[in-house]
């Protein structure tokens, strides 16, 4: 969450003063939203769901995966990722990301078998996947591209929105995102049958309310149907969201410029997939190692990519113990459909992904930095750069002479808590 203001609370005062809460056939406000969404991703439907989370297992099941399918997922995602391919019944398989942070296409390519069917890249912290790479690797094997677009509401690659370059594309609203109604997500999807399939798997009800059309038999989904709170709320975030991220890129363009004056400390930016169009969230550097990173957070309040507690595949508990549902006789682990699917995990499985994330530190911007603020950032990244990679001490590093600027706590997504 961003920023969030008078206009959201008018909205929602309107729809309950209006006590028109639910979305079908009573209030209009996931409508609207629902047609100015796909209209700014450049996708002919757009689908609300409950979570995020949800929004994947509608892709997934929309796109007919299940038993017998293995899943390509990276090494550093929220854990969701993983789970929404166990609540399809398929199997996530783990490859390495590269030192974007974002799934390694050649690792895509290296890791697909008989069963993999699709791949889900992840555009994490905003960040761009390399989605060239992954649709030319898509379309050469046949798989499908689910493009889990969570963390990246507002950016997007070389000009096309997150979400609209796979087949699919799945998003969050939780409370951590870039637009948020406290929760909430959906499904981008072009194709109108695949459509209906994403709205069935949200609604088990949803051909009571959209009508019988008899093309395609209903199947049993899951609830998770949006209420007219969220659409209203989304609405004003909708009318936010390109100045937010406009001024996080403006932030992200003033750091990395004036971080590129430190010269000769060798602080490096992370290198980019599509650095003008991503969300600009955050501003990353990879540090030598990740003694340097440690060291690096410790003077500036920042995050390491790999240190969150949930982003990494050695936190994702369920997948690591194959406990894939809650019910051993639905648990896809143990499905002899999955038999021939890939499930030997371990912890050091992707060992050059946790060294990459280990020492890859993320510095959060926000749209309601100041200049004057974004300049303190600067200063105080030059002193933890000296600290980190010049092995001054914090004194000789003019520590002293900072005036900390964002001392708040930073959440695990390395955003300002809201507190
Ligand atoms: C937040 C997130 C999700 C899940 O979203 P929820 O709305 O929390 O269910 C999935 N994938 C990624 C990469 C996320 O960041």
């Amino acid at each position: 969450m961003y920023t969030v203001g008078e206009e959201e609370i008018e909205a929602l005062a309107r729809v309950i003063r209006s006590k028109a809460l639910f979305r079908y056939g009573v209030g209009h406000e996931c409508d609207r939203f629902e047609e100015r969404y796909a209209a700014h991703l450049g996708v002919k439907h757009f689908a609300l769901s409950a979570s995020g989370s949800n929004a994947l297992v509608a892709a997934l099941v929309a796109l007919g995966i299940g038993p017998g399918d293995e899943v390509l997922i990276p090494a550093h995602t929220y854990m969701a990722t993983g789970t929404a391919v166990l609540a399809a019944g398929a199997i996530p398989v783990i490859v390495d990301v590269d030192d974007t942070i974002t799934i390694d296409p050649q690792a895509i390519e290296a890791a697909i078998g008989p069963q993999t069917r699709a791949v889900i890249p992840v555009h994490m912290w905003g960040a761009a996947c390399n989605m060239d790479a992954i649709m030319d690797i898509a379309k050469r094997r046949n798989l499908l591209v689910i493009e889990d677009s969570c963390q990246g509401v507002g950016g997007g690659y070389e000009g096309r929105k997150f979400g609209s370059i796979g087949h699919i594309g799945a998003f969050s609203f939780n409370f951590y995102k870039n637009m948020t109604a406290g929760e909430g997500g959906g499904v981008a999807v072009n194709d109108d049958r695949l459509a209906k399939r994403v709205r069935g798997a949200i609604d088990p009800c949803h051909f009571y309310w959209h009508g019988r059309d008899g093309e395609d038999k209903p199947f049993a989904g899951n609830g998770a149907r949006a209420s007219e709170l969220m659409g209203a709320m989304l609405n004003v975030q909708l009318d936010r969201i390109d100045g937010m991220v406009a001024k996080m890129r403006a932030e992200k363009m003033r750091i990395l410029a004036g971080t590129a004056a430190f010269g000769n400390l060798g602080l490096k930016p992370t290198r980019m997939n599509s650095a003008d169009h991503d969300c600009a969230t955050h501003v990353m550097f990879t540090m030598p190692n990740a003694e340097a990173a440690q060291k690096f957070i410790t003077v500036f309040p920042s995050v390491i990519a790999g240190k969150t507690g949930r982003h990494t595949y050695t936190e994702w508990d369920q997948i690591l113990i194959r406990e894939g549902a809650a019910h051993p006789a639905m648990n896809p682990y143990l499905m002899p459909a999955n038999a021939k699917c890939r499930m030997d995990y371990s912890k050091d499985m992707c060992a050059r992904s946790l060294e990459i994330l280990n020492r890859t530190v993320m510095v959060p911007t926000n749209p309601e930095h100041s200049d004057a603020q974004i300049d303190d950032m600067i200063h105080n990244i030059g002193v933890a750069s000296r600290v980190a990679l010049a092995g001054m001490s914090p004194e000789e590093a003019e520590l002293r002479n900072v005036i900390p600027v964002d001392a708040r706590k930073f959440d695990a997504l390395g955003r300002p808590d809201a507190a």
